[in-house]
């Protein structure tokens, strides 16, 4: 493969190999990694076209061709995480011999830094939307059959639309269908669906054009980005979540896995009572779940709030991030505006939290 990569010397890049019986066309990719799961392959099949991307730390393998024949619109993507082996297997349309698996373009069997492989968007369709306050909606995108895609805990993917004439594109956090554990699956589990909760601003470039998209309407979504790996939290007991508005999405598929930590405590700023993002499923999981706390501040209440006031400080935060039990492994997660996460870093670096134990959510 080609590749610009200094840290994986030439015997440790990915290679692949396929075959074919009958019926099915597989593709084994040996990524000679141990640690490759599921949510690291994308794959997308379109206009005889199919896409393969692996990313291997830093580093992204990718196989582009256009193939020889048809193949069915379901793909299965197999991994085995142990041998670092992914298996792409294709229906074959036509039960013929294949004597190529296909002629290769540009950017194939290439291994480069994940930041210079340019974004690849496929086609999504509205499948629904609706209210989760008065301007915030939750956004339902159905995947094409034949993409493979499972956007990773803490990540974001990017919309891209056309607006007068111009495309545009904006990051958002894909959160679960609601916040019932059971429904865990919908983010863990292979989906044909992406869920997208998105503030519409009164005068937002991309929000306005976003809300006017009608069901059935297409619009482009990319593969997933973001730097927030799960191994980050494999030692915390204590996870502290801290979010303003909706910086709230990442922190949604943390609280899938609640049953990973001791406690997760979320303080969540809005600015009034009927901006807070699912706050009665919220109010519902700290009732049904003792791991789980929540609590609201908000920074423009009416006289009848009766719960906290202000803007994110530092007698705030010290209160919030008391410890379930002394010497607790904490990490602090904080999201929000670009304001509220840059005071809310300096904040706890002013009292005493190094920056290992914090992660902030930005692009
Ligand atoms: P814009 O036209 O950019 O304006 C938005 C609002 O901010 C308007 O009211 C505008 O007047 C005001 N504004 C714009 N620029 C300034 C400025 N410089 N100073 C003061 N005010 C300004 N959003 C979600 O709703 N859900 C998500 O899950 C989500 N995830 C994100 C993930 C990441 C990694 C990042 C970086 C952002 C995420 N966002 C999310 C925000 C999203 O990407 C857009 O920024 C947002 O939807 C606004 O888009 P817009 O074009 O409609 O608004
Ligand atoms: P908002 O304007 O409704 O504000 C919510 C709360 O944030 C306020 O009540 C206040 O407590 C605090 N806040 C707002 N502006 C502040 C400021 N200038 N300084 C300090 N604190 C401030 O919030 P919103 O419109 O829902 O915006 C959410 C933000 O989160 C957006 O900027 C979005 O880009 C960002 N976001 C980032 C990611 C990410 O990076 N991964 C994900 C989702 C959202």
């Amino acid at each position: 493969p080609k590749a610009t990569s200094q840290s994986f010397t030439k015997d440790l890049w990915p290679r692949y190999d396929w075959f074919q019986n009958d019926l099915t066309i597989t593709i084994a990719i040996y990524s000679k990694q141990k640690d490759i799961a599921s949510e690291l392959v994308t794959v997308d099949y379109e206009d005889g076209i199919l896409r393969v991307e692996i990313i291997i730390e830093d580093y992204s393998y990718l196989l582009r061709l256009e193939l020889s024949h048809a193949v069915k619109e379901e793909i299965a993507v197999h991994v085995s995480g142990t041998v670092g082996k992914v298996e792409i297997v294709m229906k074959k349309k036509d039960n013929i011999f294949w004597k190529k698996l296909g002629q290769s373009l540009d950017n194939h069997n290439s291994f480069v830094k994940r930041t210079e492989r340019e974004l690849f968007y496929r086609k999504c369709r509205l499948v629904s939307k609706s209210y989760v306050t008065h301007n915030t909606k939750l956004f339902c995108l159905m995947l094409p059959h034949s993409t493979h895609i499972m956007v990773p805990v803490g990540q974001h993917v990017y919309l891209k639309h056309t607006i007068a004439g111009t495309e545009i594109s904006k990051p958002y956090t894909p959160v679960s269908q609601d916040l019932q554990l059971d429904s865990k699956e919908l983010i863990l589990n292979e989906s044909k669906y992406i869920y997208l909760m998105i503030k519409i601003y009164p005068n937002g470039a991309f929000t306005q054009e976003i809300d006017k998209l009608q069901i059935g309407d297409n619009l482009l979504m990319s593969s997933p980005q973001g730097n927030f790996r799960k191994s980050l939290l494999h030692t915390v007991e204590d996870l502290f979540l801290v979010a303003a508005g909706t910086g709230f999405t990442p922190m949604v598929n943390l609280l899938a896995d609640i049953c990973s930590f001791r406690k997760i405590k979320l303080m969540f700023f809005n600015r009034r009572e009927d901006d807070i993002l699912w706050k009665e499923q919220l109010e519902q999981l700290a009732f049904t779940n003792e791991r789980f706390e929540v609590q609201f501040i908000l920074s423009e209440p009416t006289d009848d709030w009766t719960g906290k006031r202000g803007n994110i400080s530092i007698p705030l935060l010290t209160e919030f991030l008391k410890r379930s039990h002394e010497e607790s492994r904490r990490l602090i997660c904080i999201c929000g505006p670009t304001t509220f996460t840059e005071q809310g870093i300096r904040f706890l670096k002013d009292i005493g939290y190094s920056e290992e134990k914090i992660y902030a959510f930005t692009e």
